[in-house]
C-alpha cells in the first residue's frame, strides 16, 4: 500500500475510534462519508495565488478572504465569520505584501462574509462597500419579528454539535466560531460606508479598476466583483462547489433561483480566467471556469424548468421531488453533489416562493390539527403501545424515516413521551449517516442532542 493509502486508512481507524469513544452511532461505511471524508483536502488552510495580483486565503475558517494588491495599497474581498481567524488572515496576508487596506468589498450580507471585517480596518479611511439593501435576509425576517432563524441556523451550522460529529461542512472545515473574538458582538460589526446601487459600476480604489455587479441570487444584496486587469472574478455565494443552497434550512425569504441562475450566465459572460466562489478554493484556468459555470447554470435552470412544469400539470410539493430528477450528467460532477444545498429542498422553495403554502389538495385546506391526526394513527395502531411496538420494528428495519415520524404520532398525543423523544433521536442520528448534504446532517444530530436532553431533563423531574 502507498503512503497516502496507510495514511488515509489510520485516519478512518482514529476517527472511527472517536466516534466509537463518543458513544456515536454514526457508521463510518457509507458513501456519504466516504464523500465527505475526499472533501477534506479541499479545506486546507493556505493562501493561494491566483493571479498576479490577487491572492486568496482558504482554509481559515469557513469562507474565503481574497487581496488584490494595487499600486497604492489592497483591496480585501469578503472578511470572514469571525474576528480572530481573519486577524490570522491578515497578518499572513502582510507577510506577502504590507501595504495598507484601502477598501472591503462584501459580495453579500451573510455573517460568515462579514463579521470579520474589523481585522481589516487598518485605518478610518478604509472604504466598506456592500450592495443596497444589505443585509437584506437578516432584514428581511428581523424587520418582522421572526428570530428563530438564529436557533435554526445554529442547528444547520453545526455549532452544537462535538467535533467527533462533523467531518466538515461540505462547502467549508468545521468551524465554531471565537465569540469572544467578535461575531454577535456589536464592538466588531463593521457597516458599509459605501453603497452599490445600480447595475453596474466601475470604481478605483489603490490604483485597481474594478467593477461591481449587481447579482440577485443567493441574497438580494449580492454583488460579484470583476477584476478585469488580471481576469479574476469573485462570484460570492452565488458560486462554491457543491450543489447551490437554494434555500436554507434555517429559515430564509425565497432566493431568486430563476436569477441565480441569470447571474451565473453574466459572470460566463465575463470571461474570466479566474473564479473565486464565496466557499471551497478558487478555479483557476478559463475553460474550467467556462465549463463549471455552464454546467452549475443549466442543472440550476434544469431544476428551476422542470419543477414549474410540474407545478402547472398541478402536482404537490411531495410529488415534485419525485418528478424532479437531475441527469446524471449533473449528479456525477463533484461540484453539484448536494454537500451543502440540496435539490429536493429548491424543488419545494420553487413551489412555496411562488405558490405558498397551499399544495392545490382540498384535503388540506383545512387539516386536523396533529393531536387530531395522532389520535387517529393510535387507533389505527390499537393502542400508543402498539404505536411504541411499530417504531422499535421500523428501526429494526432501518425504516429511519418512518420511525421518525410514528415518533411524532406518539408525542403529539402525549409531549412528555420520553420514549418516543429517545427513539425519534435515534432515527434522526441513524437518518444523518446516510446523507451527503451536511445542513440536513448537522440538523438531524442537532434535533437528536435537544431530543435526548428534554427526555434526561423529564427523567429527573
Ligand atoms: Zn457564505
Amino acid at each position: 500500500m502507498n503512503r497516502k493509502g496507510t495514511g488515509f486508512s489510520l485516519l478512518m481507524s482514529i476517527i472511527m475510534a472517536t466516534f466509537l469513544a463518543a458513544g456515536n452511532v454514526m457508521a463510518m461505511d457509507s458513501d456519504s462519508t466516504r464523500l465527505l471524508l475526499s472533501r477534506n483536502a479541499e479545506f486546507n488552510k493556505e493562501i493561494l495565488r491566483v493571479s498576479e495580483n490577487v491572492y486568496t486565503a482558504v482554509g481559515y475558517a469557513v469562507s474565503p478572504v481574497s487581496m488584490i494588491v494595487g499600486p497604492q495599497g489592497i483591496v480585501i474581498v469578503d472578511a470572514g465569520l469571525d474576528v480572530a481567524s481573519s486577524r490570522e488572515i491578515r497578518a499572513d496576508f502582510r507577510r506577502i505584501v504590507d501595504k495598507p487596506v484601502k477598501a472591503v468589498i462584501f459580495t453579500h450580507g451573510h455573517p460568515d462574509h462579514t463579521h470579520g471585517a474589523s481585522a481589516f480596518m487598518d485605518s478610518t479611511d478604509v472604504q466598506v462597500w456592500a450592495r443596497e439593501g444589505f443585509p437584506h435576509e437578516q432584514y428581511t425576517l428581523e424587520s418582522a419579528g421572526i428570530l428563530i432563524q438564529k436557533k435554526r441556523g445554529k442547528k444547520q451550522a453545526g455549532f452544537m454539535l462535538s467535533p467527533e460529529q462533523r467531518i466538515n461542512n461540505g462547502i467549508a472545515k468545521a468551524f465554531w466560531p471565537d465569540r469572544k473574538g467578535g461575531i454577535w458582538g456589536a464592538d466588531h460589526k463593521i457597516g458599509p460606508s459605501h453603497i452599490f446601487n445600480s447595475e453596474r459600476q466601475k470604481i478605483n480604489i489603490a490604483g485597481l479598476d474594478l467593477e461591481l455587479v449587481a447579482a440577485t441570487g443567493e441574497t438580494h444584496d449580492g454583488l460579484y466583483l470583476w477584476y478585469p486587469a488580471e481576469h479574476v472574478v469573485f462570484a460570492g455565494d452565488n458560486f462554491y462547489k457543491s450543489w447551490p443552497n437554494l434555500y436554507a434550512l434555517r429559515g430564509t425569504p425565497y432566493r431568486d433561483i430563476r436569477g441565480w441562475a441569470n447571474v451565473i450566465d453574466m459572470i460566463m459572460q465575463e470571461g474570466a480566467v479566474s473564479l473565486v466562489g464565496g466557499h471551497t478554493r478558487p478555479i483557476i484556468g478559463k475553460d474550467e471556469v467556462n465549463q463549471t459555470l455552464a454546467n452549475y447554470r443549466d442543472a440550476i435552470l434544469f431544476l428551476f424548468d422542470k419543477t414549474v412544469e410540474g407545478i402547472n400539470k398541478g402536482m404537490t410539493p411531495n410529488q415534485l421531488v419525485d418528478y424532479v430528477v437531475l441527469p446524471e450528467k449533473y449528479k456525477n460532477l463533484d461540484y453539484l453533489r448536494p454537500y451543502y444545498g440540496n435539490p429536493e429542498w429548491a424543488i419545494r422553495a420553487i413551489f412555496s416562493g411562488y405558490l405558498g403554502w397551499f399544495d392545490g389538495n382540498a384535503t388540506n385546506l383545512f387539516p386536523l390539527s396533529d393531536a387530531q391526526e395522532a389520535q387517529r394513527i393510535v387507533k389505527l395502531a390499537g393502542s400508543e403501545d402498539a404505536l411504541a411496538d411499530l417504531i422499535v420494528g421500523a428501526i429494526n428495519e432501518k425504516d429511519y424515516q418512518w420511525a421518525a415520524m410514528l415518533c411524532d404520532y406518539l408525542l403529539a398525543v402525549d409531549p412528555k413521551n420520553k420514549t418516543a423523544m429517545l427513539r425519534k433521536a435515534d432515527a434522526l442520528t441513524a437518518l444523518a449517516q446516510d446523507k451527503l448534504t451536511t445542513t440536513a446532517r448537522n440538523y438531524y444530530l442537532s434535533s437528536a442532542i435537544e431530543l435526548r436532553k428534554r427526555a434526561s431533563a423529564l427523567a429527573s423531574e
